[in-house]
């Protein structure tokens, strides 16, 4: 398999080199030049979470990763469960939150740290910018790596307390820049440095974030577990909590592998700029707005050129296919207010808004399967004001809170991140 850029059908560049790199040189994105159907996609009676996980990642993989080495590092990446729950009729939660840090990105963060370290012989940086569970999911994938230094931006003050403590507190080849500005500067520094030949002269970097193949690619997975657990003969619409759409299109790349999701609900907040462009065809990129669910206050979502080339850059079919959603902070605490008072079922803020998606629009004749993406208590502010609770922090959060922060402050300046990096 071959990927090209989303900027360059012509430029073909293999396996290897498209993760190492995490961007082309062009600033487009890595897309493979060819969507293959695995036939257990089609067939998921009785399959297992490793099975599906190597059956898809194979036909991706196979020029550099040998067959049992992925099934080598499946299993040490899908070593917790991934359970789908029926919360009220027709609407599943997809519980994508039992990983180390109990957010969805374990599952690329963990694929992606594997199998760079497989394939890279250089010492490598990675870079990557967080709006909150991308960093600690990274950090942790990435941590004890020989070889391997990670910098992680994120935006000061912008993140929960749990978030930043998961992120500060790892030490060793971890480092953890804290950026006076929004999320969306951040991702502009990292992205200034990738295009920046003079340090790439200097430097091999690489991209963690969902933007590099293998963050983005085994998301597809856990779309056809859920479906497996699922077991229905009616049709399935997908809802997803999205941010920067890695998640979403990774869901929608399954769908084309053969999947059986009928249609997709692209659930988003305040920063609603794909749920527009789905009603206008225009597409408008705004600055980030700071919400509750805050890994998602994206302005301008890096993987929406994916999403297009997965639709053949053709709007009709998208908007045929992707329902847009968002809603204010306000009705998001209602939605986690109300789901726990009729189904005792707790949500997170970002779970909660497909979850309101999905009692919006459904039908009875359909299923809905929500990304249930981050555990709530890591967002404990949030539902203790909401429940008056007083929510029980898991142990795996509980060690890293009782540890000291170490962060180095930046501004938003380019200049001073390259001197980081150099240094
Ligand atoms: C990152 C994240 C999202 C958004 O996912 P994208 O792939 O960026 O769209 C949603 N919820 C949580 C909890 C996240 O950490």
């Amino acid at each position: 398999m071959k990927y090209f850029s989303t900027n360059d059908v012509n430029r073909r560049t293999g396996f290897r080199q498209a993760v190492i790199k995490g961007l082309p040189n062009d600033n487009g994105l890595f897309f493979p030049e060819r969507i293959p159907r695995p036939s257990i996609l089609t067939s998921l009676e009785g399959a297992d979470l490793h099975e599906i996980a190597f059956e898809i990642l194979r036909e991706y993989t196979k020029e550099d990763i040998s067959s049992s080495r992925l099934t080598d590092i499946t299993t040490e990446v899908l070593s917790f469960s991934i359970p789908l729950v029926q919360v009220e009729q027709n609407i599943h939660a997809l519980e994508l939150f039992h990983g180390p840090t109990m957010a969805f990105k374990d599952v690329g963060a963990r694929y992606l740290a594997r199998m760079i370290r497989d394939l890279s012989d250089d010492r490598l940086t990675v870079l990557v910018a967080t709006s909150g569970d991308t960093g600690s999911a990274v950090a942790n994938g990435f941590f004890g790596v020989d070889g391997i230094d990670v910098i992680i931006l994120y935006p000061s003050g912008k993140i929960s307390d749990i978030q930043e403590k998961q992120l500060t507190t790892l030490g060793g080849n971890v480092r953890a820049l804290e950026v006076d500005g929004v999320f969306d500067d951040c991702q502009r520094l990292v992205k200034e440095a990738f295009l920046d030949q003079d340090l790439n002269k200097e430097i091999a970097l690489t991209s963690a974030n969902s933007i590099n193949i293998m963050r983005w690619i085994p998301q597809s997975i856990y779309y056809a577990w859920g479906l497996s657990q699922l077991r229905t003969s009616d049709e399935v619409v997908a809802v997803v909590p999205s941010g920067n759409f890695g998640n979403l299109a990774a869901g929608v790349l399954a769908a084309k592998m053969g999947l059986p999701i009928s249609s997709f609900v692209a659930a988003t907040n305040a920063n609603h700029v794909v749920p527009d462009y789905l009603k206008s065809g225009e597409y408008k990129p705004q600055p980030s707005t700071a919400t509750i669910s805050n890994a998602m206050d994206v302005g301008d979502p890096s993987n929406f050129p994916r999403l297009l080339a997965l639709y053949g850059n053709d709007y009709k079919a998208m908007k045929n296919n992707i329902e847009g959603y968002w809603q204010e902070d306000d009705a998001t605490r209602s939605t986690i207010e109300r789901c726990m008072r009729n189904n005792n079922y707790l949500l997170d803020p970002h779970g909660a808004i497909a979850f309101e998606a999905a009692t919006r629009i459904r039908q009875s004749e359909k299923q809905y399967m929500f990304m249930h993406t981050a555990h709530p208590a890591k967002f404990k502010g949030v539902i203790d004001d909401v429940l008056g609770s007083d929510l029980e922090i898991p142990e795996r959060l509980a060690e890293s809170l009782a540890k000291e922060k170490k962060s180095t402050p930046i501004a938003v300046d380019y200049l001073a991140f390259k001197e980081i990096i150099l240094g």
